[in-house]
């Protein structure tokens, strides 16, 4: 274990997970920062340097698509920083470990508000991507969803239209702009998992991107448990029952092993 995690917080918080039916993680853009992705706020985040951008993208897209898609192929050939690290970026130990909290049957189900298809590399499989993933495409309409590699965008015939039968919808990517409605199926999972959590754990997270913050506070608001991990304090951590501070990719592989470790504990007591 790394020298400077709370043993104790760390224990307190296997036994959780150990004892947990159905916990669910929220997590966030700090999760993937030891994979080269700047986060937006927190210490370095872009817009914490930067300042925040325009916030009303969707209007921008739905009032022109045609002149947005331009814009967007454009932006493609002449990447930005962000999305040159996204490209590059590879699921670092924290994702990994997050998946085998999974495999481990500790962890349900992940609510990731992260867009890099890094938690499904990593092999999470119980996964909803509540802000979308910007390797895939989407049909505004009927909620369709393609892979960005097997949906060919023609500059000649902007916006792309969505091939199912019958719908013929503008197709965008799929991440969710600022000011676009969150796809419904993806909020109905996120209820849903919510509504069956015994545990909550709040990973990378600012928590102050709404409905995901929701989640962890309407949970706690009924007596679950919520473990934090962040480097940073958030407005989750007076509800938390444990706060782990530090980097994600350092926690939760020390989780996976003191879970395993509150397991071993937990048959043996089981078989005195
Ligand atoms: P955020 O940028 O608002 O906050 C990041 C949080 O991560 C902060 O609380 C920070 O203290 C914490 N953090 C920093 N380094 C960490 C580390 N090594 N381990 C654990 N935590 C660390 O991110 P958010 O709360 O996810 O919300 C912002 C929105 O940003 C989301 O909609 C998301 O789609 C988008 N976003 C996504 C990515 C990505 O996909 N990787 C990157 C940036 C922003």
């Amino acid at each position: 274990m790394a020298a400077d995690i709370d043993g104790s917080a760390l224990a307190r918080a296997a036994t959780l997970l150990a004892d947990a039916r159905h916990a669910v993680v929220l997590a966030g853009a700090g999760m993937s920062k030891e994979s080269g992705i700047p986060t937006f706020r927190g210490d370095g985040g872009l817009w914490t340097v930067r300042g925040e951008p325009p916030l009303n993208q969707y209007e921008t897209f739905s009032m022109d698509p045609r002149r947005w898609w331009e814009r967007r192929l454009e932006q493609e050939r002449h990447a930005d920083e962000f999305a040159v690290a996204i490209e590059a970026a590879e699921p670092n130990p924290g994702h990994v470990a997050l998946a085998q909290l999974e495999a481990l049957g500790a962890v349900a189900h992940v609510i990731s508000q992260n867009i890099d298809n890094l938690h499904r590399r990593a092999g999470q499989r119980a996964l909803t991507e509540i802000h979308g993933n910007r390797m895939w495409m989407r049909c505004v309409s009927c909620e369709t969803r393609w892979p960005r590699a097997e949906f060919p965008v023609d500059p000649e015939a902007l916006p792309p239209r969505c091939a199912q039968p019958g719908c013929g919808g503008i197709v965008k990517g799929d991440t969710v702009m600022f000011g676009e409605p969150i796809p419904p199926s993806a909020l109905h999972q996120c209820a849903l998992e919510t509504a069956q959590a015994d545990l909550f754990l709040s990973v990378g997270t600012s928590a102050v991107v709404y409905p995901a913050a929701q989640y962890p506070i309407s949970a706690a608001q009924r007596g679950v448990p919520l473990i934090e991990i962040n480097p940073e304090p958030t407005p989750l951590t007076p509800l938390a029952a444990v706060v782990l501070r530090g980097a994600s990719g350092a926690i939760l592989p020390a989780l996976v092993e003191a879970v395993r470790d509150a397991r071993a504990r937990g048959g043996e007591t089981s078989h005195s």
